[in-house]
């Protein structure tokens, strides 16, 4: 089998409501897919987490050519030679983000070509669902945060989520009204978690953990900043709440040291970003030398969900009991039209439960005219 052609599909849509957290405001989506074709018949895609304009650069014109006429199943061979190829550049960000969605695909290619869904040569999975946690809670002008975030934390509940995510990085006492708003609404018993996307300094995410800390918190994500694990030390030193990160981490390398340093109690490598499914489950492999869990972040396209979820599917519990950890994996409940729109086959979520595809690859089919639709043109 060889490649005979790459093609990007950079995406661009609307959003019918604009929504913001602690360092964006969106207008629109965006993301980039990636067709890998073969000589075979067999197509996998592929998506990057990284902005759309670079990454798609990348794989147009300094990867693909490097890959066309290779067989897409040597997944370990493929990552080491585009990765050396870009090292003295790019070693993190948007050169391994494109590298991330060509692995994604060639994976997706093995395993249509095995006639097995992916989670099966990723390891296996014991389970036939993954429990999800729903990531909302975003900030938005259109009615108060107060309402806003009772109806959301309410719906999330009763759609059968055991665990959901609030974005914090409004202030301390603000951060502290609102997750002791969601708390009430949603009671004991429901999982929740706070994401501040590197808003705060140490001392201001310490003086917001403990005036949290009797709700609950399963995790505080991103606290401080990503280029700081001494800060997440720092805070970690100082708090209850667990602490998690990693969606702006690249490859084995960047991830070791937080490991090492037990910077982490929660990994979240973005598989679209991080390396791809060939790097992330190295990183996994890594993160079990050091007690660190890995969820994947997963915030793209359907494409990219399915990716995550066959990855940790496949991922063994940690640590190694019966009945200990409970896997949860995220699901971004905002708005995303790809990833509810151009899938024709879209991985189906129940009860707040992602159900394992059992079509061969990801398992999940594009619909060409959405990708048409919405496909930018400038
Ligand atoms: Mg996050």
């Amino acid at each position: 089998m060889k490649i005979t052609g790459i093609e990007t599909f950079t995406l661009r849509a609307p959003l019918e409501e604009p929504f913001a957290y602690s360092q964006w405001r969106y207008t629109h989506r965006e993301t980039t897919l990636v067709e890998v074709r073969t000589s075979e018949g067999i197509t996998g895609w592929g998506e990057a987490y990284s902005p759309s304009a670079p990454v798609a650069a990348a794989i147009d014109r300094f990867l693909a050519p490097l890959v066309i006429g290779r067989d897409p199943r040597d997944v370990e061979d493929l990552w080491q030679f585009l990765y050396a190829r870009g090292l003295d550049y790019g070693p993190k960000g948007t050169l391994v983000a494109a590298i991330s969605a060509l692995d994604i695909a060639f994976w997706d290619i093995k395993a249509r070509a095995a006639h097995v869904p992916l989670y099966r040569l990723l390891g296996g999975a014991r389970t036939e669902s993954i429990p999800c946690y729903a990531t909302g809670f975003y900030f938005r002008e259109s009615e108060t945060l107060e309402r806003r975030f009772a109806k959301e934390a309410e719906a999330y509940a009763s759609e059968g989520f055991t665990a959901m995510k609030v974005k914090v990085g409004l202030g301390v006492d603000r951060d502290a009204e609102l997750v002791e708003l969601v708390r009430r609404t949603i009671g004991p018993g429901i999982g929740l978690m706070i994401d501040a996307n590197h808003a705060y300094d140490p001392v201001t995410a310490v003086r917001l953990a403990r005036r949290i800390e009797r709700f609950d918190i399963t995790w505080f994500e991103e606290p401080v900043s990503p280029l700081d694990p001494d800060g997440y030390l720092e805070v970690k030193a100082r708090i209850a709440i667990p602490l998690a990160g990693g969606e702006c981490e690249f490859t084995r390398f960047g991830f070791e040291p937080w490991f090492r340093r037990r910077a982490l109690d929660y990994a979240q490598p973005d598989l679209c970003a991080c390396g791809g499914i060939t790097e992330g489950m190295k990183i996994a492999a890594l993160a079990s030398l050091h007690q660190v869990h890995v969820t994947p972040h997963a915030w793209g396209s359907a494409i990219g969900q399915a990716a995550a979820l066959h990855f940790y599917a496949a991922r063994p519990r940690h640590p190694g009991t019966l009945t200990a950890e409970r896997k949860v994996i995220e699901c971004d409940r905002s708005e995303n039209p790809f990833r509810t729109e151009i899938a024709v086959s879209p991985v189906r979520l129940e009860r707040g439960s992602w159900l394992l595809p059992d079509g061969p690859g990801l398992g999940v089919g594009i619909d060409r005219g959405a990708l048409e639709r919405f496909r930018a043109t400038a």
